[in-house]
């Protein structure tokens, strides 16, 4: 199985630093952000200790699909309200791009964003037009992330996410990231995930996920809130969380754990280690 978790990366071994957090929790992948979720204020990637990192995934059989960046929250490209925040969406989102082949990384996870004031369609075609405009390296795929619905987030249906995908000129630089808290609050029932992966095949097509977010929900489903739970200690549940974990038709694909800190403290290490147990 392929599973890690966000870790953190800072100051003064960042990306090593990041690496050896992931294998202390037992991983074999692992997901950052680039610098702060909610600022712009951003490292030069040439102090982060990338080839150090890079020699270290490599003693451990970590491949460059197996580091997954996240993109910070502040970029909005559904914005069509306020035009400086399209134009930083664009901005930010193709330097954060550069900033994941600088590190060596192959994924980078997108918000497909939120409209504000105006309505879903709207949303979806700034988005489109936005994404159109931003400029991914080659070796970098986007993986736009299925959203909880909360508020007025778009990409919470398969449907909304694969017109995105249809819309986009550089198509093949785009890809997916499903989030299991995200999709049970936006009202698809976990317990039957063959039946998710059916749909999600049909509507979008499998060979487009590249990324799983493993997270339990604190609501019930449909709720559209967006609040992660610890595994098993949610409205999914340990059995369904498990299942998804060691589900064959995507066994390929890293799964990120997301979960909240306990009592200031990392869960992951325990989280891998009761999921990685329920296959024996
Ligand atoms: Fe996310
Ligand atoms: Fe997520
Ligand atoms: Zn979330």
């Amino acid at each position: 199985m392929i599973i890690g978790s966000h870790v953190q990366m800072k100051a003064p071994d960042y990306l090593l630093g990041a690496v050896r957090e992931a294998l202390s929790y037992g991983a074999n992948a692992l997901m950052l952000y680039t610098g702060a979720p909610q600022n712009t204020k951003r490292v030069d990637t040439s102090v982060m200790k990338i080839e150090e990192a890079h020699r270290l995934m490599r003693e451990n059989g970590l491949d460059a699909s197996r580091l997954i960046v996240h993109a910070p929250y502040i970029i909005n490209p559904a914005n069509s309200v306020k035009p400086e925040v399209g134009e930083l969406a664009v901005s930010f989102l193709s330097m954060d791009a550069q900033r994941t082949a600088q590190i060596g990384a192959k994924y980078l996870v997108l918000h497909p964003g939120s409209y504000t004031t105006t309505d879903i369609t709207t949303g979806i075609q700034t988005a489109i037009a936005h994404l159109n405009e931003a400029c991914i390296p080659d070796g970098v795929t986007v993986c736009l992330e299925t959203m909880a619905g909360k508020g007025s987030e778009i990409g919470y249906r398969f449907e909304q996410i694969a017109e995105i995908l249809d819309g986009l000129k550089q198509s093949d630089r785009y890809g997916v990231c499903l989030d299991t808290c995200h999709i049970h609050d936006a009202g698809y029932d976990l317990s039957d995930f063959d039946a998710v992966l059916d749909e999600f095949d049909r509507i979008i097509g499998l060979s487009r996920l590249h990324v799983i977010h493993l997270n339990d929900s604190r609501n019930i489903r449909g709720a559209a809130k967006d609040r992660h739970a610890n595994i098993g200690d949610g409205m999914i549940g340990y059995e369904t969380l498990c299942r998804i974990a060691h589900h064959p038709r995507i066994a390929h694909i890293p799964k990120i754990l997301e979960t909240p800190y306990i009592d200031g403290k990392a869960p992951y290490k325990e989280e891998i280690e009761h999921i990685l147990k329920k296959a024996e």
